[in-house]
């Protein structure tokens, strides 16, 4: 069945696939084209907890800014966190650039084929090592992602819940993998699961493996993964303060260079441990302005909910290391999504 399922599923693929600005054209995989490492390693990283709406246009910037992976490693930190900033998950950034140098000095500029050596190199985990082995490589691996998850875990109605199940999607999903055009097999399981086999109500009539699938044969697709039951997300405080210059500048600084949100830029915050309103008033400010309160924000991370106390004051002093940053610079700066909205918050958006 495994080979049958295969050249169905390649098939649909050839017609439907996505058009997406990291891929290149089944149709010139045959005439042997291969899509380029950089791209797809690239592509993958940005990809990570992140909608591929969200990606495109990020991934248009950085491979217009930096065509190729030693552009990248030439580049300046700071510059590749700008460029970043509003993704999210801003380890994936530092690390990406950390990559970029050592495929650039090490491997003098050519990513490596195997998952093996992949695994190796900064922020390349085993999803990431295989799709890059599979797609730009045509290795034979099991690339499995959320999506692919979804649609081995229903065709084998596999009754485990996530995440003890993965070793067994895994396996199943090396079972299904063709020697050949692997890569393309890889992209067409994701395409399912994003286009077809949805989270919630899979359109199973349209899909083109339904006569393998298990789940279909019961009716029971939405039941598959089976889920861990939900752990509620602690709730952390704190306080941001958005100090305005009279001509319009936030004062700003960096964050330290280890920790959640590393070497972004912020406003100036207490720590994200308060746990009484005293230590979110203006008097936790880390220097005396006439701070008014200015709202507050909430801020889901993977492992917590963060809400903030907005305070804003007008001067034109502020004490520590920093900087001031003028409307005109303010959008270039590395502000994560959450310091986006403290600012908007005390000034507008
Ligand atoms: Fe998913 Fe339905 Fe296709 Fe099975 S038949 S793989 S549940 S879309």
């Amino acid at each position: 069945m495994n080979h049958e399922f295969a050249q169905t599923l390649l098939a649909w693929y050839d017609r439907h696939h996505r058009r997406l600005p990291w891929r290149t054209d089944p149709a010139m995989h045959e005439r042997g084209h291969r899509p380029d490492p950089y791209r797809v390693w690239l592509s993958e990283i940005m990809l990570q907890q992140t909608t591929v709406q969200a990606v495109k246009p990020y991934f248009e910037s950085f491979v217009q800014r930096w065509p190729t992976v030693n552009d990248l490693a030439a580049a300046d930190e700071d510059d590749v966190l700008k460029a970043w900033a509003g993704l999210g998950y801003y380890s994936r950034a530092r690390n990406l650039k950390r990559c970029a140098d050592r495929v650039a000095s090490t491997f003098d500029g050519r990513f490596p084929e195997t998952i093996e050596v992949l695994k190796q190199l900064p922020g390349i985990g085993d999803y990431t090592a295989a799709a890059v082995s599979a797609i730009a490589f045509g290795r034979h691996c099991a690339v499995v992602d959320g999506n692919v998850e979804r649609v081995v875990a229903r065709l084998h109605r596999i009754a485990t819940p996530l995440p003890s199940a993965k070793p067994a999607i895994r396996r199943l999903t090396l079972d299904l993998t063709p020697v050949e055009r692997s890569g393309d097999f890889a992209q067409a399981m994701m395409d399912l699961g994003a286009t077809i086999c949805s989270p919630k109500r899979p359109a199973c009539t349209l899909c083109p493996v339904n006569t393998h699938c298990l789940a279909f044969g019961q009716s029971d697709a939405e039941l598959y993964p089976v889920k861990p039951p939900k752990r509620e997300r602690p709730v952390r405080r704190g306080a941001a303060f958005v100090a305005v210059s009279g001509d319009g500048a936030v004062f700003l600084r960096k964050r330290p260079g280890k920790g959640l949100l590393a070497g972004m830029s912020e406003v100036p915050t207490t720590a994200w441990n308060a746990r009484q309103d005293g230590e979110t008033g203006p008097d936790a400010a880390p220097f005396d302005a006439p701070w008014t309160p200015a709202g507050t924000v909430r801020h889901v991370f993977t492992h917590f909910e963060l809400h903030l106390v907005i305070y804003r004051a007008e001067t034109g002093e502020a004490s520590g290391d920093g900087w001031w940053s003028t409307p005109d610079e303010i959008d270039g700066e590395a502000l994560p999504t959450v310091m986006k909205k403290a600012i908007a918050a005390a000034i507008g958006s």
